[in-house]
């Protein structure tokens, strides 16, 4: 998944403890192969993955799939529709024009993304949870499960810990966060919200039990051509990087649906993203704009407290009742 993965587990039978972190590493591995849209190479080759398998076919032809590949795509495409198509895991083509992840980057030209742009929309994702199969239709299509596969392994992983008995355990998969039960001393995990522009520094500390929370933001992976910052997270009608905020963070009680929120309000920005985070039950989100204005939603009001650090000023909690 390109990133660190940390589980922390409290419990008072070592050996017990020990395979509880085997086994919920396993299962990061497991979905990591699913997902992965590039060939593993390292130590050997091993048989293609879900997604690598679904996006040789596109055009051609259904794919027999895992019942996690058809679950991911479900809820991603749910909320793709919700967001009026800010989140798009069919946004293989254009994430390729970037090509972040190589070692020389560049702005690619705008044709380029204009030919990419034409086979984006996740309508064409055709699932059949009956069959289990997925097909894209349009050939050169392609999937890029980048923004939601963190979540949905972290809520897998939190699924074994918890058949395991582990009661205390807190996973951070690349900004994906969840916190089982409390901390060992029984008061609720306190996990800090990056400082979008100090990787040391923290804006504010999150009291979270039994919930999970996902950060998407500008500096996860980006290159930078004549001063300006090319980042990952991508408009799917434009094909360019969303601009109207440098960090998102979404509380819920799914770190699937945290991981898809996060990187969608980060393409709605802070207006849009805001009223849709608040027409959806039980979430919360932290959206922090390029002037280093806050906006929260009211209903993380108990469990959030600022530093006051890095010139962070908190603009309002936006809470439904107005
Ligand atoms: P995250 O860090 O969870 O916000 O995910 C960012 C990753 O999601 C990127 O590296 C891409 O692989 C993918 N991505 C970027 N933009 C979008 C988007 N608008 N919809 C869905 N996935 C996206
Ligand atoms: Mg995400």
């Amino acid at each position: 998944m390109n990133t660190l993965v940390r589980i922390q587990v409290a419990c008072e039978d070592e050996e017990k403890g020990r395979r509880a972190l085997r086994e919920a590493f396993a299962v990061f591995k497991r979905i990591d192969h699913l997902t992965s849209r590039f060939p593993e190479g390292e130590p050997a080759p091993s048989a293609p993955g879900d997604v690598l398998r679904i996006n040789d076919k596109a055009g051609l032809g259904s794919v027999q799939v895992s019942d996690d590949t058809i679950e991911i795509l479900q809820r991603s495409n749910y909320y793709a529709g919700l967001s009026g198509g800010a989140f798009d895991v069919s946004l293989g083509p254009v994430m390729d024009c970037w090509d972040f992840g190589q070692d020389k980057q560049y702005v690619p030209a705008s044709e380029k993304i204009g030919k990419a742009l034409k086979l984006v929309d996740y309508r064409n994702i055709e699932i059949d949870p009956g069959q289990k199969t997925v097909f894209l239709t349009e050939p050169g299509m392609s999937l890029d499960l980048g923004g939601v596969a963190k979540g949905y392994a972290t809520d897998k992983a939190v699924k074994t810990l918890r058949e395991l008995g582990i009661k205390h355990a807190l996973i951070n998969a690349g900004g994906n966060v969840y916190a089982l039960g409390t901390g060992p001393d029984g008061a609720p995990w306190r996990v800090g919200v990056q400082d979008p522009r100090n990787s040391e520094g923290i804006v504010a500390v999150l009291a979270l039990k039994d919930s999970a929370a996902a950060t998407s933001g500008d500096y996860q992976r980006y290159f930078e051509q004549g001063c300006i910052r090319y980042h990952h997270i991508i408009v799917p009608s434009t094909g360019q990087q969303a601009r109207d905020l440098i960090q998102t963070t979404v509380i819920a009680e799914s770190a699937t649906d945290a991981d898809i929120l996060s990187t969608a309000l980060f393409v709605l920005g802070p207006r849009h993203g805001m009223s849709f985070v608040q027409s959806l039950p039980d979430t919360g989100a932290v959206l922090i704009g390029p002037d280093k204005l806050v906006s929260v939603t009211a209903n993380l009001n108990n469990q959030l407290t600022f530093t006051g650090e890095g010139g962070y000023q908190v603009a309002g909690y936006a809470s439904k009742e107005r």
